[in-house]
């Protein structure tokens, strides 16, 4: 069954539904603040299941599967603010701009979303109001008190890719993502590529864009703080094992970053 709301954002989430904005380490004293947009798969009570299957809510057009695991770990690991949307990217996207034709997908790959077919205007705005605002104004209100009292901030937007998008293998193990920082990006892909483990990808399998992305543009570059977003291959955190090793791992090379960084008086 696929209902709608419309109007008032309280029409949406009622009481039986989880607030969108979930927060960790709140007191974290680490520079590094972590952003997840695309953390939860949780669908409000009022919009069913979208017409969809429940195999279709295990998969990357859902959520990204495993980035909560490692977000969570990683922000223990560094004492870092760790914001996270818990609502399905197939409800909104928190990572587009909410006039973007992929903000609320009527289709994801090759899914059809049928509760996002026929949106009517109101409907999503009823969905900005509900889920995107609360987030990106969460996030807007710590950077601003962060910058108020002095506090360095280096945003990091932590995501995971699906191992193979339309019918193509992907060989990197992690990626960076990012447009115009030239700081922290550099930094993070030399300490990525010393891992001789691994395969790296530059701005692979994604890149930044105004018109494609939100956290990073609005957050980290119209703010001017130095920014990445890490992009981690789903196959490698499908487990709690794996989410725990990448968590470790990247808590390591933050660490190193942070000590470079404070050597370039950059924080
Ligand atoms: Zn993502």
């Amino acid at each position: 069954m696929v209902l709608d709301g419309a109007g008032d954002p309280s029409l949406l989430l009622g009481s039986e539904d989880v607030p969108p904005v979930l927060e960790d380490n709140a007191a974290g004293r680490s520079p590094f603040l972590l952003t997840c947009d695309h953390y939860g798969r949780s669908i409000p009570r009022m919009l069913g299941d979208l017409g969809l299957p429940a195999t279709e809510f295990a998969r990357h057009i859902a959520w990204d599967p495993g980035i909560a695991g490692v977000a969570d770990a990683l922000s223990k690991h560094l004492g870092a603010h760790l914001i996270a949307q818990r609502y399905s990217r197939l409800v909104i996207d928190c990572n587009r701009p909410p006039d973007a034709i992929s903000s609320i997908p009527r289709i994801s790959e090759a899914t059809v979303i049928p509760g996002n077919e026929g949106l009517t205007r109101d409907a999503a705005e009823v969905r900005r109001r509900a889920v995107f605002d609360p987030y990106h104004r969460r996030i807007g209100e710590v950077i601003d008190r962060r910058l108020r009292d002095g506090v360095p901030t280096v945003l990091v937007s932590l995501h995971s890719f699906t191992c193979v998008y339309a019918g193509i293998a992907r060989p990197w193990h992690i990626g960076t993502l990012y447009h115009r920082d030239t700081r922290l990006p550099p930094l993070l892909l030399k300490l990525l590529r010393d891992e001789p483990d691994l395969v790296v990808g530059d701005n692979e399998p994604y890149a930044v864009s105004d018109e494609t992305d939100y956290t990073i543009p609005v957050h980290g570059e119209a703010r001017g703080l130095m920014n990445s977003g890490i992009e981690i291959r789903q196959d490698l955190i499908a487990d709690e094992a794996g989410q725990r090793q990448w968590a470790e791992r990247l808590a390591r090379i933050f660490g190193e970053i942070e000590t470079a960084l404070r050597a370039q008086r950059l924080l």
